[in-house]
């Protein structure tokens, strides 16, 4: 429908003659899934809502040639019933902050002027112009940016270590593998501004001294991939890729990879022999990539959303970063929030927010006034977070305090209605379908954990099937040889541990 409303949007401007003041573009995505379509009107800062094809004509005639605003398209305040006009005093954006996001929303994404005219492409001037690669290093340090793929690890550390390796060639990789069922971070990020990654993957490439970069994104999401490569052709013809950027005398390519969706691409080592045309299989680590990655040099894998971060730390200063978020977790993080909430969406919140304030204040409560139950984070290796934690703040120390993990980024919501043991089952048959079957405990554990959880939910389950769940999940959080396996049993683990007498219930009652 977003395609259908600007085509109309823009044939109502011609036909208006309003072409030279006016223009309807296509923007990334607003966040307020739950309320899209979205049509935001510049300057006037007018926000409207569940917009149809039909409310173009509408949007020209009244908001447009006659400056009144459309009262049933404004968003209605679920409890005051107040039509709100900013997008600002929305209660959705009200406690979000956008840096990752900062231009979706706001920009054609296919336009780089526009992304140019927002300080895109400021951070790399800077960098080559005033910045040695260690400079570049101590800022990245100093803010305290994690890893957002799901590790946390420090990304400025990581880039020292490939940055201090001698080699004859480096490689900067983007992770845009982005598998976790209910997650679109990554997704919007590269469909909303494409820029943005290609900027920091240049500045990652001058960090560390390397001069060619990958994108290993999953075929899945075309519109991304056709994003990239327009803006990966825009930047070669505008001299912000390729040889000699800015005249500076480094170059910088950047190659587009495509995984065919394999979950296990996401692992680094696995994604790096996908690259080199292997089977995607994870190694053993060390060596790690910064010492040794794709074809035996120094690589940097990061994944979409950390490096969406960079350029306002170089923009902004370290400091300015790391007064966002909480002593051990700096900065914003991106949550795809899904199932029984009222807001479906994506929203980016500083680090240390509760998630209290995610599921009442931003996500709108629970749908049909129903109970809150727990929310899953972290995707198919996390955990669940109970109404007990609901004043958890949400950071990376606090989350594996108890029992679950920041993750990707992807948050399902469960009511009173969800069965939490069919949860843990769902995501076991996904972990089990993705296992890449190379190590014992992963392949046949968890395929053995997925049966017992099937007789628990036929109401075959015995009591002693649920302590064979605890200490097989142990053994293979223990044994296995990758991220993947040594994270498969967290759902199962962490929702005995809240929920233990929903599965004796269902062994009791046979249900
Ligand atoms: Fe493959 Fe699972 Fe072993 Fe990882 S833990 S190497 S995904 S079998």
């Amino acid at each position: 429908d977003s395609q259908k409303i600007v085509t109309r949007l823009n044939e109502l401007i011609l036909a208006n003659n309003l072409e030279d003041t006016v223009s309807a573009k296509i923007t990334g995505c607003f966040g307020f899934c739950e309320k899209g379509p979205i049509v935001k009107v510049f300057p006037d800062d007018v926000f409207y809502t569940q917009v149809t094809p039909e409310d173009a004509d509408a949007i020209v005639e009244n908001h447009i040639i006659n400056n009144r605003v459309i009262q049933r398209l404004l968003f209605v305040h679920p409890e005051t019933n107040q039509r709100i006009v900013p997008e600002k005093e929305i209660p959705f954006y009200q406690k979000q902050k956008r840096v990752a996001l900062r231009n979706c929303g706001l920009i054609d994404p296919d336009n780089i002027y526009e992304y140019i005219a927002n300080d895109g492409y400021m951070a790399l001037g800077k960098v080559l112009n005033d910045m040695q690669s260690q400079d570049v290093i101590n800022e990245i340090k100093a803010a305290g940016l994690r890893g957002r793929g799901g590790g946390g690890f420090p990304t400025g550390l990581k880039w020292e270590g490939a940055l201090k390796n001698e080699s004859d060639e480096k490689f900067i990789i983007c992770n845009a593998d982005e598998g976790d069922p209910g997650a679109f971070m990554d997704r919007s990020i590269m469909e909303g501004d494409p820029h943005s990654v290609l900027e920091a993957m240049t500045i990652a490439g001058y960090a560390i001294q390397s001069n060619k970069g990958y994108i290993y994104i999953r075929a899945e999401y075309p519109s991304c991939i056709a994003r990239l490569k327009k803006a990966i052709t825009q930047g070669e013809e505008i001299g912000f890729l390729g040889d000699n950027i800015l005249g500076s005398g480094f170059d910088f390519t950047i190659e587009l990879k495509y995984g065919a969706g394999a979950f296990i691409c996401g692992e680094e080592t696995a994604l790096i022999h996908s690259i080199e045309g292997r089977r995607g299989e994870p190694t053993t680590k060390p060596p790690f990539p910064s010492d040794s990655g794709l074809w035996g040099k120094p690589t940097c894998v990061n994944n979409v959303e950390t490096y969406a971060n960079v350029c306002p730390i170089i923009n902004k200063g370290a400091d300015w970063y790391a007064g966002i978020g909480t002593e051990t977790s700096k900065g914003t993080k991106v949550f795809a929030l899904a199932g029984q909430i009222n807001n479906t969406g994506l929203v980016e919140v500083p680090m240390g927010i509760t998630l209290q304030e995610i599921v009442y204040d931003i996500g709108g409560g629970i749908q049909d006034n129903r109970r809150f139950k727990a929310v899953q984070t972290g995707g198919p290796s996390g955990g669940c977070i109970t109404r007990a934690n609901l004043e958890t703040p949400i950071d990376y120390d606090s989350l594996a305090a108890i029992g679950s993990m920041m993750g990707s980024g992807g948050m399902i919501v469960l009511s009173e209605k969800d069965c939490i043991v069919n949860i843990a089952k769902f995501y076991l048959e996904f972990t089990v379908e993705e296992s890449c079957g190379k190590c014992t405990p992963c392949r046949v554990g968890n395929k053995r954990l997925l049966e017992i959880l099937e007789k628990i939910t036929q109401g075959r389950g015995t009591m002693e099937d649920i302590e064979t769940l605890k200490t097989l999940s142990e053994i293979i959080k223990d044994t296995s040889l990758c991220g993947l396996g040594q994270t498969t049993p967290n759902p199962v683990l962490s929702t005995l541990k809240y929920f233990e007498d929903e599965y004796i219930t269902h062994v009791r009652d046979r249900k």
